[in-house]
């Protein structure tokens, strides 16, 4: 019997795992893939207060360390479903086990947005990457195109031109979403090109990618641009759909819960990425892991 099921390892299920485990009571967070989330993957933390600059894997890892130092632990399986027992919950993971918990955290976060192109999914690992901070490397003096216009297109344009010959940033507006100062770093790079107010439609490549339509929103007109890499960071979208019988979720699909991290159903909880909020945040995950550990905690004590 586990006191509080997590499912997730990222940011807010590793916070939640630490908060359980100092109030006392064993977490176990179920991760399908690997630990910290898709913080992994950024290249550069420099908002987490506290912390002046750090890279999402060191960040990561500390956090893993930290929660499973105090005793939490990590199991590498899918949860599949949450189904009730009694006054226990049962999840169930994709290699077909079952485990038995007084509460359970969502804390799914999110998954890369795909553009959903002929191609994609077939040139994905062939040119087309999702992880900047992953493949850059494999794009040495190459040209590259990013798609997006939030922090982490930003960041990975930055971060592409330590290895790469030139950077298009491919946008479907002229304004950013992403900060400010990133947006000036990347103003400032020579090597960085703006293709603006335009959409890729279509990638070009049989066994690699070899080049990336993007079409202009305003004229109509398409423009052909030879890159070996394409890197979409057009955010994230919820997988929360196995979880519909215990858990309202809104029109997005995340989970429905206000800054208590209460699901409709009592010692269900939800926190960071995966919950219905307006900021989206390492801080903010790791504030909801705190509460909805503390609020599971003491939903077991008084149960
Ligand atoms: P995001 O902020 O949601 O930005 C997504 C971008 O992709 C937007 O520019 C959006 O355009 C564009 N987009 C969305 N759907 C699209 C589509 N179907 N086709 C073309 N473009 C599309 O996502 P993110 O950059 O991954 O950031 C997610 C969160 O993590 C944010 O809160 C961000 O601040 C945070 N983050 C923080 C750091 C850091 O602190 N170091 C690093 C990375 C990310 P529109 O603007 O037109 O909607």
């Amino acid at each position: 019997m586990i006191d509080v099921g997590i499912i997730g390892a990222g940011p807010a299920g590793l916070s939640a795992a630490i908060y359980v485990q100092r109030a006392g009571k064993k977490a176990v967070c179920f991760e399908a893939l690997t630990v910290g989330g898709q913080i992994v993957n950024t290249p550069e933390i420099a908002n987490y207060p506290g912390i002046k600059k750090t890279s999402g894997f060191e960040f990561s890892m500390g956090l893993y360390e930290q929660a499973t130092e105090l005793g939490a632990e990590v199991v590498y399986e899918k949860v599949v479903a949450i189904e009730q027992k009694n006054d226990n919950k049962v999840l169930r993971t994709e290699a077909g086990k079952e485990y038995e918990c007084h509460a359970v955290i969502i804390a799914t976060g999110a998954k890369n947005r795909h553009l959903g192109l002929d191609k994609e999914e077939e040139l994905t690992g062939k040119g087309v990457s999702y992880c900047a901070t992953c493949d850059g490397a494999f794009f040495k003096g190459k040209d590259v195109v990013v798609n997006g216009g939030g922090n982490t297109a930003l960041e990975d344009a930055l971060f592409l031109t330590n290895y790469c010959n030139k950077v298009y940033i491919i946008h479907r507006r002229d304004a950013f979403r992403g900060e400010p100062q990133n947006l000036e770093a990347v103003k400032n790079k020579d090597n960085i090109e703006f293709v603006l107010n335009s959409t890729v439609v279509e990638l070009k490549g049989d066994t690699a990618l070899e080049a990336v339509v993007a079409k202009d929103k305003n004229t109509g007109e398409t423009r052909e641009i030879p890159a070996s890499g394409l890197f979409i960071a057009i955010g994230q979208e919820p997988d929360n759909n196995a979880f519909i019988n215990v858990a309202d979720l809104d029109k997005a699909g995340y989970v429905s819960a206000d800054e208590s991290c209460k699901t409709k159903t009592e010692g269900i909880f939800v926190a960071g990425d995966c919950r219905t909020k307006a900021v989206r945040q390492l801080t903010t995950a790791a504030s909801d892991g705190a509460v909805a550990a503390l609020a599971a905690c003491s939903y077991i004590d008084i149960a």
